[in-house]
């Protein structure tokens, strides 16, 4: 069997097999049905935040993200060239104009330091992303943004579970900290397949503000207040199969977590000291969904793939290329730092249920050619 990046968690197919009963019982199969709603109140009660709306998936929440937050055709919007295509496309998609601001070279996330001179009267909002789950300085970005006047938006598909722990915290919140969706005035959540969580296809809208999810519920659901079309829509709902889903993995989620930091840590112990890896965050959890590593040159990255693919393990080049480089978007923003770590970085495989034989291969190989090159 190859041994892909990811591999799509499956729970338990009797407890999913109750649940289609129960939707052949409510007979609502979508439309914000029991299940979506169910899934919805235990999400926001896991992760620690007030308010999310379930969705078709994590690209059409952006878009309504954007939508929500006022952003009009022409507008700038600063962001990170370092993320899946999908950060950039939904900005092209709804007519906005992304400006690349270049990255951390250590923390992969948008460098904060660089924003303020791409500011300019047509800057209306900073669309940050949570790089393999590292959070973005939340609070110096929130500053940034209330001096200029600016939404800040999160793309945080990959930030599933974390949290913060701010310096200033009280003793109830010093424990655990506060759900990272806390941040920003919108931030979105995948929960396609191949994430930590998942409902197979699907998306989360978080806000503080229960104004952005009333509106968002409208807009998700093609414009329609009380049956009567009263703003320009899409259907961006999901289904109660899929929330079924969400149900079932969210049951599971201890040992999904658990199962992931096993296999980072031991990737992190065996490989640390031959690659360079993410710096994380100093007062944010882990939630161990991805492990990139970072080699001196795109020649040795090659190389690795080439002998791993010989052995039919597949890790995946996230994310490559750096958007500032896509072909049919050009853009004058160029970001160095970012196109340098996109042309080394290379994600290995971690999913629950990688086999020790895979993992064990990965790490020899790596170290293998690693010591050969010295
Ligand atoms: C997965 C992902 C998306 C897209 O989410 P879908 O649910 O697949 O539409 C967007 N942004 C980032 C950073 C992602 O990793």
């Amino acid at each position: 069997m190859p041994i892909q990046v990811n591999k799509p968690y499956l729970p338990d197919i009797k407890k999913y097999q109750k649940y289609l009963e129960t939707i052949w019982n409510n007979h609502h199969l979508t439309n914000f049905g029991p299940l979506s709603c169910a899934l919805e109140e235990r999400l926001c009660d896991y992760l620690g935040i007030d308010h999310a709306l379930f969705v078709a998936n994590g690209t059409i929440a952006l878009q309504i993200a954007y939508k929500l937050a006022g952003l009009q055709r022409d507008d700038a919007i600063i962001t990170t060239p370092f993320s899946f295509v999908a950060t950039t496309s939904t900005l092209l998609w709804e007519g906005l104009k992304p400006v690349f601001c270049d990255i951390s070279p250590t923390s992969f996330c948008i460098d904060t330091h660089k924003i303020p001179t791409l500011i300019t009267e047509k800057t209306k909002a900073i669309l940050g992303v949570h790089v393999f789950g590292n959070p973005c300085e939340v609070q110096a970005l929130q500053a940034l943004a209330d001096k200029h006047n600016l939404k800040v938006i999160y793309d945080a598909a990959h930030a599933f579970g974390v949290r913060l722990i701010e310096k200033t915290s009280n003793a109830q919140t010093a424990q655990k900290g506060t759900s990272i969706f806390n941040y920003g005035d919108i931030s979105t959540l995948s929960l396609h397949a191949t994430k930590l969580f998942h409902s197979i296809e699907g998306g989360l809208i978080i806000a503080k503000d229960p104004a952005y999810i009333t509106e968002a519920k409208k807009l998700i659901n093609f414009g329609l207040a009380n049956a009567l079309p009263t703003t320009i829509g899409i259907n961006a709902k999901n289904s109660e199969f899929h929330a079924a889903m969400g149900l079932c993995v969210l049951d599971d989620i201890d040992t999904i977590l658990q199962e992931r930091q096993r296999i980072w840590e031991y990737y992190y112990k065996h490989l640390k000291d031959d690659f360079t890896t993410q710096t994380l965050h100093q007062n944010a959890s882990n939630n161990y969904h991805y492990f990139p590593i970072v080699f001196p040159s795109q020649e040795e990255l090659s190389k690795a793939l080439t002998q791993l693919n010989a052995l039919k393990i597949f890790p995946r080049r996230y994310f490559y290329p750096s958007l500032d480089d896509l072909s049919f978007a050009p853009t004058p923003y160029a970001c160095p730092i970012s196109r340098d770590i996109a042309s080394k970085i290379l994600c290995l495989p971690l999913y629950v249920g990688l086999p020790q034989v895979a993992q064990d291969s990965i790490i020899h190989t790596l170290k293998t050619l690693k010591h050969a090159e010295a």
